[in-house]
């Protein structure tokens, strides 16, 4: 049923954090749920939001592949994921009819993350932004000149090809579409496939804190070189690793070399808004559907 606040979701492939609240940085209510397959998780999503008075509109931040384009009749689905059960899922509509019909607000959980911080960053002065999550997957969302950015579907970022670091060739990485790329060298599962623990498990002197970030940092200097984005914030469970941002903030403006113009103003940088970017990014999404 339509009610007054603001709803969204952050919709992960483990679990659903759901919020209600009148602004998208006051949030009254949140609750977590596990994913299950599509029915359940989603029925039991709408069951929260009614028992909390209801919701005037619905901001989504899923996980992927999703189908953004309004034009077309998948928008708001979830499309080709292997996750079990959830690939072709109307997640936008079904949630829509559930709550009576509320406007609803879509995109990606990053490109959520990245709204957020954008905003966040704006009240430092800061502009374009790219926001980065290094944990299961890796992914990334693109605000630039103020907007999200889609293009024919939205960026992909995890699964860009770096480099590959000297001292580690011999690790073929375990993306299953492209072995190597970024997310296949890069994320918590490479990590433990590759040194049998998670890095903030890894002794202080182990390679693999240099070599990982090196992986991230080249992903920072491609978003600073290619799009011309002003901070990278990096978010996600293996950025929690003491000391990792700071070492691919180095290595990034290693890696420049001073050439990049607005160089001096490039950040890579923590979440401003901690954990809460996806959670907040989704009940902007909220606010603006409301006002469309
Ligand atoms: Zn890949």
């Amino acid at each position: 049923m339509p009610g007054a606040m603001l709803g969204a979701i952050e919709a992960g492939g483990t679990k659903f954090v759901l919020a209600v609240g009148p602004l998208p940085d006051r949030i009254l209510a949140r609750h977590t749920i596990p994913t299950r397959d599509p029915a359940t998780t989603l029925a039991e999503a709408a069951a929260w939001f009614d028992a909390e008075g209801g919701v005037s509109a619905l901001g989504i931040g899923s996980f992927g592949p999703v189908e953004l384009d309004r034009a077309s009749p998948k928008w708001g689905f979830i499309t080709t994921t292997p996750k079990p059960g959830w690939a072709d899922t109307d997640v936008a509509g079904h949630l829509a009819r559930a709550l009576g019909g509320v406007p609803v607000g879509f995109d990606t959980d990053v490109n959520a993350a990245a709204i957020a911080e954008h905003a966040a960053s704006r009240r430092d002065g800061g502009g374009s932004l790219a926001y980065l999550t290094i944990g299961t997957g890796i992914g990334g969302g693109l605000v630039l000149d103020g907007r999200p950015v889609h293009g024919i579907a939205h960026p992909e970022i995890g699964h860009i090809y770096p480099r590959r670091h000297p001292e580690d060739t011999d690790f073929a990485g375990i993306c299953p579409h492209h072995g190597d790329c970024l997310e296949g060298l890069a994320s918590g599962p490479a990590i433990i496939a590759r040194w049998g623990a998670s890095l903030s498990k890894l002794a202080a002197g182990h390679q693999g804190h240099a070599i990982i970030a090196d992986y991230i940092a080249q992903a920072c200097h491609t978003l600073f070189a290619s799009v011309a984005v002003e901070e990278v914030v990096i978010g996600g469970g293996v950025a929690q690793t003491p000391g990792l941002v700071e070492a691919v903030a180095e290595r990034a403006r290693s890696l420049d070399a001073g050439y990049l113009p607005g160089g001096e103003r490039h950040a890579v940088i923590r979440p401003r808004l901690g954990t809460n970017s996806g959670i907040v990014g989704a009940m902007m999404l909220a606010r603006a559907a409301a006002g469309a």
